[in-house]
């Protein structure tokens, strides 16, 4: 007889093991259930986030960046380095102790917290029951009270450039090159794109980026995006717009990648290609056919404003449903839908997700773009604020970019924040809480921020809606 638990979790991912985590704080019996298994057949803990995706890039994206300062900046500060050199083996090394700190910190909150790993792939039954199945034992089956699917999301592939693991890599093999490519492809010039081009690119790579679309990072502020674009640009990322790609092919250990371009068909030969298109919700294969659980037409299960399936008691959360692939909003709703099973009534401001490209500089967002604004017919203001005029930007040598705040005419209210520029993504989290508090431009306007700081910028870009900025001439109002 298999055990009951009162909350059955399917994926350990940031969804998943902070879903199991609060239902576990809230007195609730809790498994989670984890098919990944490392070379000794233990469960890894911590989906794509830790082991393959964001923690892992940030790693090689700041030892890659302190790479790029000495080469780049130390001479300016009166700092001379003879010849510094990458060794890219020791980089990797600390990648992977980061991640084995983290995924194994996951295992003593379990356990501290009581939730219990069961290790094999979960498919989701009627009657909130999930099978569990993992190759050594017969499959078992658990009884929830309620089940949590937190299965996450995979690479997309594309045929005309399938992944060989070598040559041709996704997301996940791109943490992995062993020496830095002298010439990499990247298909896909969105958050991973950017990411992983910049990593290699500051080691010494010639990165050509192939996006197919004409307008670049279109779900960004326009203006935002277009600053962006000249930056990374000056930094020698090689974007071409508007490049579909026809073939991509292994010849000699190298790629031989064609690509059409404004009607014109064009060849090149990389070391390296990464394919970074986007990823699939992981839905496949983990739902029963009588499981009453739903998906749209695009693989995502189908959920409420409150993460429930069309299934009684089966919740679904994080990149297998609706809305943007982030990790924090894939933990804040398994919080929520912890919260709701133990009887709480917790909901979630979707209006209120920041998202960031850990590019340097980093580009973050919170809220509406000055496009859609439009779109919507909302009349606005604007702040913009640039970093060249922060003493603080300045003093560090990191003044590319701006902030710019978007407000409700009317009202003053705060609608939205883009960022592009030295810590961009912390900078957006003050103007989050600024909006989940409600507030106005003048609010911000009003408060005391520290000097110098960053931040600085954050208060003049709340000024400067109103005309007053102090540190900039100010646009008529
Ligand atoms: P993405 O959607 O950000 O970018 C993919 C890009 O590839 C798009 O610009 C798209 O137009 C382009 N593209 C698609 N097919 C193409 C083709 N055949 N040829 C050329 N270009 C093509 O997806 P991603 O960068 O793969 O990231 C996947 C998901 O992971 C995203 O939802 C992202 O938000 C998330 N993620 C977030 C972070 C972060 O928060 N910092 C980091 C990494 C990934």
């Amino acid at each position: 007889m298999s055990e009951k638990y009162d909350v059955v979790v399917v994926g350990s991912g940031p969804a998943g093991y902070v879903s199991a985590i609060r239902a576990a704080q809230l007195g609730l019996k809790v498994a989670c259930v984890e098919q990944w298994i490392d070379d000794k057949g233990a469960p890894v803990l911590g989906g794509t986030c830790l082991n393959v995706g964001c923690i892992p890039s940030k790693a090689l994206l700041d030892s890659s960046q302190k790479y790029s300062d000495v080469i780049e900046k130390f001479s300016k500060h009166g700092i001379n380095v003879e010849k510094p050199t990458v060794d890219v083996a020791a980089m990797l090394d600390r990648k992977n102790k980061i991640i084995s700190q983290l995924t194994s910190g996951i295992g003593g909150l379990f356990k501290h917290n009581g939730v219990v790993v069961l290790q094999g792939r979960g498919k989701v039954l009627s009657g909130a029951r999930v099978e569990v199945t993992n190759g050594k034992e017969d499959p078992s089956i658990v009884d929830a009270g309620s089940v949590i699917i937190a299965a996450g999301s995979v690479p997309i592939a594309i045929p005309p450039a399938p992944i060989n693991g070598d040559t041709i890599v996704d997301s996940t093999g791109a943490l992995e090159f062993d020496s830095i490519p002298k010439r990499l492809g990247v298909i896909g010039a969105g958050v991973i794109g950017l990411e992983l081009g910049s990593v290699w690119k500051r080691l010494g790579s010639e990165v050509v980026l192939l996006e197919a679309l004409d307008t670049f990072l279109p779900m960004m502020d326009s203006q935002v995006a277009s600053e962006s674009a000249k930056i990374f640009k000056k930094q020698g990322l090689d974007i071409r717009m508007g490049a579909r790609v026809t073939n991509a092919v292994e010849k000699k250990k190298k790629v031989s990648l064609s690509y059409q371009c404004s009607g014109e068909e064009h060849t090149e030969i990389f070391d390296k290609l990464i394919v970074s298109v986007g990823r699939r919700p992981r839905s496949e294969e983990l739902l029963a056919s009588d499981s009453g659980v739903t998906l749209d037409e695009r693989g995502f299960i189908y959920v409420d404003d409150f993460c429930a399936t069309e299934a009684p008691n089966v919740y679904a959360v994080g990149d297998v449903v609706r809305g943007p692939m982030l990790a924090h909003k894939g933990s804040e709703e398994g919080v929520m839908v912890a919260e709701r099973i133990a009887g709480q009534s917790t909901k979630l401001n979707y209006q209120c997700i920041p998202s960031v490209i850990y590019t340097h500089p980093e580009v973050a967002a919170v809220g509406k773009t000055e496009q859609e604004l439009k779109a919507d017919g909302i009349d606005y203001q604007s702040g913009v604020f640039p970093f060249q005029a922060s003493g603080r930007a300045l003093a560090a040598d990191d003044s590319e970019g701006l902030v710019k705040i978007l407000t409700d005419k009317q009202t003053d209210r705060i609608l939205g924040c883009h960022i592009v520029g030295p810590s961009a993504a912390d900078l957006v989290q003050q103007v989050v809480i600024a909006m989940e508090f409600g507030a106005s431009a003048e609010d911000l306007s009003l408060m005391i921020f520290g000097h110098p700081t960053l931040s600085e910028a954050v208060h003049e870009a709340a000024l400067a809606v109103s005309g007053h900025a102090i540190h900039m001439p100010n646009k008529k109002k």
